[in-house]
């Protein structure tokens, strides 16, 4: 059997290294046309910031390595420029400017995805750099000159929040331009929000909801290049990252005639096969299902690359069971922007909305360990399930616990667990760590007392027609409420509202009553007082913190 797998990091190489665990006699050869294979791409950002010194330590292996410990034939500099499926062949360029031909039994490819480059003027000054490869972070390293100032970011996904954090760190005046109405797209906008505030605060300016039309050189300025938003806004530079998103890098495929899907992806079964049946394809360059949309779409991010590419190579020898077959993808997906971490897993809002899935969303700040415990941080939480009760997906942002808290959601999700399920998961549990009812489990709870009844929800987005209809009860402290409340909010204190039900019900004036508190909870209580006393009342989904949030443009009243 002879393997040949063209793209040498991710998919390919846990492709390639799986093979040679499963049949010492293959003939495995890898064909990569950069100069590095098996780099911690992931890892790029945090040398670019210099967290990670030495770039050594990406270079997670080498041809050689690769030989003596796997026996691959690995190949850099070799560019796979054709495929020729009926003679079961593929040419490469060779480093020297010549080229070879290779056969296969099996074909894998894992060409990995190509950053997207949009019609902007300017884009080839040697100012301008993606983020892919070693080769990209040297380039970006070296434009960190002693005379640099600033940096423009263009994309504020995972990548471009990425490189802004870290050339901040290398003490550059950072702009981050994205076209989306928040930061980071994939998160839900109340969160997005968060994360912003958290770039300024730490110099970092965004400019959202705009693109960038054209970079020009500059000449006896003290900065090299301007970049010009569609605003007119023209942001001065030493440097340019463009992170603007990636498109599947597939023209291999599709001249070699496979199907092609979705975005430009290759298609594939859940066995990794392509339309041809001696092809395989895995990672970036490929479509998958989405677990809670059902949409069919690239997902590039590393573990399903790995996991694909262990698969691929147990489909070639035969060895896939129906438990092994792809499964959906979820999404699951981490970044750090400076003192916050924010994370995702299954649909966002947003998704959910676009894809028609009817679903209910709750919305919690627990701390991420027992309040009673110095150091507890407040996580933001925005948890999605349907009408039936079952998970569809959650997003957290905060300072601590927040990867634990999306890696339980996805496991829960990946086990179609309902939120019965999820209140109900025994977590690990000492001060130092969580709460006896987890963040995870107190999401299961508050999504329970919604879907019987016991608690009704209102959101920010209804404000304006709340306001209108209803009377809206403010049961926070009274201090609380003067440092800021909502115009026409009536203040009482939960502690006080079985003291003052006449009160509100005179103010109400048959009206329905809409509580708030600073997060949800103490209004849970008070809505419950009310409902029990007959009121037509209303909890704000995760209180005033998820309202500033989502509603920054809503002006406060003080005093
Ligand atoms: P790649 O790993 O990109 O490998 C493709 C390889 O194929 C490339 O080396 C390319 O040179 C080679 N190739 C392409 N065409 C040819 C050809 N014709 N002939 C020969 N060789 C070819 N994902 C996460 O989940 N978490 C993260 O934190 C994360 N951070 C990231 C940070 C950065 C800066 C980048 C760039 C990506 C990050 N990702 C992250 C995404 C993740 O790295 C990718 O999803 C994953 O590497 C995809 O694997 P792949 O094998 O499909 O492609």
């Amino acid at each position: 059997m002879k393997i040949v797998v063209v793209g040498g990091v991710a998919g390919g190489m846990s492709a390639a290294a799986r093979a040679r665990r499963l049949a010492e006699d293959a003939e495995i050869v890898v064909l990569e046309r950069g100069e590095y294979v098996s780099f911690a791409n992931c890892g790029l950002p945090y040398h670019v910031g210099e967290e990670i010194a030495d770039r050594a330590s990406l270079l997670l292996q080498t041809p050689a390595s690769l030989h003596a410990a796997l026996n691959l034939d690995v190949r850099t500099g070799h560019e796979v420029v054709s495929i020729d499926p009926a003679a079961k062949q593929v040419i490469a360029r060779t480093p020297h400017g010549g080229t070879t031909v290779v056969d296969y039994d099996a074909l894998v490819l894992s060409p990995g995805a190509t950053p997207i480059r949009p019609p902007i003027e300017g884009l080839d000054l040697p100012q301008v750099t993606t983020l892919r490869t070693v080769p990209d972070a040297d380039t970006l390293r070296a434009l960190v000159t002693d005379s640099a100032r600033r940096a423009v970011v263009l994309g504020a996904g995972f990548i471009g929040l990425e490189a802004a954090e870290a050339l901040r760190m290398r003490g550059l005046e950072v702009d981050l331009v994205d076209l989306a109405p928040h930061v980071l797209p994939p998160l839900d906008s109340e969160l997005a929000e968060l994360l912003d505030a958290e770039l300024t605060s730490r110099g970092v300016t965004t400019y959202i909801g705009l693109a960038a039309t054209s970079i020009t050189r500059t000449l006896g300025a003290d900065h090299l290049v301007e970049v010009t938003l569609s605003d007119g806004t023209v942001l001065p530079a030493d440097m340019v990252v463009l992170s603007v998103g990636v498109r599947p890098d597939t023209h291999l495929a599709a001249a070699a005639g496979l199907e092609l899907g979705a975005g430009g992806a290759i298609v594939v079964d859940n066995a990794q096969r392509t339309s041809d049946p001696s092809i395989w394809a895995v990672g970036d360059a490929t479509a998958v299902r989405h677990g809670v949309t059902g949409v069919v779409a690239p997902v590039p991010l590393a573990g399903p690359a790995n996991r694909q590419g262990r698969r691929a190579a147990d489909s070639i020898f035969g060895r896939l069971t129906e438990a092994t077959l792809a499964r959906p993808v979820l999404g699951t997906a981490v970044v750090r922007v400076f003192g916050l971490t924010a994370a995702v897993t299954g649909a966002s809002q947003h998704m959910l909305r676009q894809a028609g899935i009817v679903h209910h969303v709750v919305h919690t700040h627990p701390g991420h360990h027992a309040g009673y415990f110095p150091g507890s941080e407040q996580i933001h939480m925005t948890v999605a399930f349907a009408p039936d009760g079952r998970l569809l997906g959650a997003q957290a942002v905060g300072r601590a616990g927040v990867d634990k808290r999306i890696d339980v959601l996805a496991t829960a999700l990946a086990a179609g667990m309902t939120m019965d399920d999820v209140a109900e998961l025994e977590l690990a549990y000492a001060p130092p760590y969580g709460s006896a009812k987890d963040p995870v489990n107190m999401a299961g709870m508050v999504a329970q007392n919604v879907l019987d009844g016991s608690l009704t929800l209102w959101y920010p987005h209804q404000l304006e027609e709340v306001a209108a209809t209803s009377l809206i009860v403010d049961v926070r402290s009274h201090g609380e409420f003067r440092r800021g409340h909502l115009a026409g909010a009536m203040n009482v204190p939960h502690t006080e509202v079985r003291a003052h039900l006449e009160q509100i019900r005179e103010a109400a004036a048959g009206r329905p009553v809409r509580v708030h508190c600073a997060s949800g909870f103490r209004s849970y209580l008070a809505h419950r007082i009310l409902v029990q006393e007959g009121f037509d009342s209303a909890n704000l989904s995760g209180g005033m913190l998820t309202l500033r949030a989502a509603r920054p443009d809503v002006e406060l009243v003080t005093g």
